[in-house]
């Protein structure tokens, strides 16, 4: 992939206030990609691609990205950005919400990263869950929003957010079937393994 043209995209999304995943929660993210060198990835959530294009340096020979965003002038740009790159072989994106796409959806996924509207977390979860291979990963970014989650302050706007928020955390701490960390990296990272059974 060229680096120089992935380096020149992340500074123009920064430059305009797209928020693309932080590089302390990608570092974090690498270090489980790399052991596990995903067939398949599914992202909630392409923006201008950057991220998509950053873990199409973890994936198996012929492995794949889905990946799904709704505003039509990012999923133009992230095209734009994923051919640049050099990767459009290992990315797809589907153009529309995603509460649409994902229950018309059936692959299995190794990894889900799942970086979208904070309002639908729980649903994107359960979509993830009836799609994640039996040794998967879910990843959700974003997961503490500015540290109101864990604050008990709950009268400002993002409150439908972060009460849907607390709800994802709630649902992967208590599911059998995952083992999850909440790790304060970025914006906040859950990561929630597929426990073998
Ligand atoms: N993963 C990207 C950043 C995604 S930002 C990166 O790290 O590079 C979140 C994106 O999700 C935004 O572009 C927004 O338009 C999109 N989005 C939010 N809710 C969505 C939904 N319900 N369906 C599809 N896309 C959605
Ligand atoms: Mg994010």
């Amino acid at each position: 992939m060229n680096k120089k043209e992935l380096e020149k995209i992340k500074e123009k999304a920064l430059k305009e206030n797209i928020p693309i995943i932080m590089d302390d929660t990608l570092e974090v993210m690498e270090k489980y990609l790399i052991t596990k060198k995903p067939q398949r990835i599914l992202e909630i959530g392409t923006a201008v691609g950057y991220s998509a294009i950053c873990f199409t340096e973890f994936l198996a020979e012929d492995g794949m990205i889905d990946t799904i965003e709704r505003d039509i002038e990012r999923v133009k740009e992230a095209k734009e950005n994923i051919k640049r790159v050099g990767v459009e072989e290992k990315i797809h994106i589907y153009e529309g919400d995603a509460v649409e796409i994902l229950p018309t959806l059936d692959e299995k996924y190794d990894v889900v990263f799942i970086d979208a509207a904070k309002g639908k977390y729980p649903f994107f979860l359960k979509e993830s869950m009836r799609m994640l291979k039996s040794d998967g990963i879910i990843f959700a970014d974003n997961i503490l929003y500015k540290g109101y989650v864990m604050s008990d302050y709950n009268k400002h706007k993002q409150r439908t957010a972060v009460r849907n928020l607390r709800e994802y955390i709630k649902e992967v701490s208590e599911n059998p079937n995952l083992e999850t960390e909440i790790l304060e990296v970025g914006d906040g990272l859950a990561i929630s393994k597929m426990k073998f059974s």
